[in-house]
């Protein structure tokens, strides 16, 4: 198997170290903190090579063997998927527990949209996981307004275009109950474009009422409360890192 290519930029090896986010270490660089190989580096996208260079923040070197973590969360309706939000609005990291390290979120959720969402400072296995080459499930219970026919949904489960130049991946529709004001089904994404399963919807004339993620891969929201986290258990990280393609 090939090696992964493991040059990155500066302001990218800090975070994919796991040692604080982009935009801190960009901070961290021009502000002169940050040496390579011995020597100060000011430049964000100067070019080091992780598997030899050795870097130091503050004079202290980041240490490289770190301990993975892996945090499944129940995000609420109402709370946005970014570290800080310019707009005073509640994030997902006031839910995390306090004292955790550097960990981010594996691709995001929109602020209306509850369920799975996974944290990690496992940055190989997020990359995978977001990475559309992989086609990574992901079930998402839907409540959509109106009835939704039937031709609608085989646009759906088919790949359909959204926002006149995106052609979907074929989806899977399942679990389809009607009652008189809505639609209630799962539908199963390999994809993760912005509020895809809403614009999905949006594009054969049904707006989306309400949007859990239920699952992503071998991950299912079982029983957690809105608002609550959990460790993921050994047998689950085996899973995740097992599969995809
Ligand atoms: N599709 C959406 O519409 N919203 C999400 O948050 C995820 C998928």
């Amino acid at each position: 198997m090939a090696k992964p290519n493991r040059v990155v930029i500066l302001s990218r090896a800090l975070s994919k170290l796991g040692y604080c986010s982009r935009s801190q270490a960009e901070k961290f660089i021009i502000e002169k903190k940050v040496s390579v190989n011995g020597g100060i580096v000011s430049q964000p996208a100067f070019r080091v090579d992780l598997s030899h260079d050795k870097i130091h923040v503050n004079a202290q070197a980041i240490p490289r063997k770190k301990k993975f973590i892996y945090i499944l969360m129940n995000k609420p309706v109402g709370v946005v998927t970014t570290r800080a939000d310019e707009r005073g609005r509640k994030t997902v990291f006031d839910l995390l527990p306090k004292g955790e390290p550097f960990i981010v979120p594996v691709g995001r959720l929109d602020k209306e949209t509850s369920g799975v969402l996974l944290f990690t400072n496992d940055s190989q296995l997020g990359e995978r996981l977001t990475n559309p080459e992989s086609k990574f499930p992901k079930t998402y219970r839907v409540i959509a307004e109106g009835t939704v026919r039937e031709e609608a949904l085989e646009k759906i489960r088919k790949g359909m275009k959204i926002e006149e130049e995106y052609m979907t991946l074929p989806a899977g529709v399942t679990n389809v109950i009607h009652n008189e004001t809505s639609t209630g089904c799962d539908v199963t994404i390999v994809e993760g474009k912005n509020r895809q399963v809403r614009k999905m919807f949006e594009a054969v004339g049904h707006r989306v009422i309400a949007l859990q993620r239920v699952s992503i891969g071998p991950l299912q929201l079982g029983s957690l409360p809105a608002g609550s986290t959990r460790r993921l258990t050994m047998q689950e990280i085996i899973q995740l890192r097992k599969s995809g393609s």
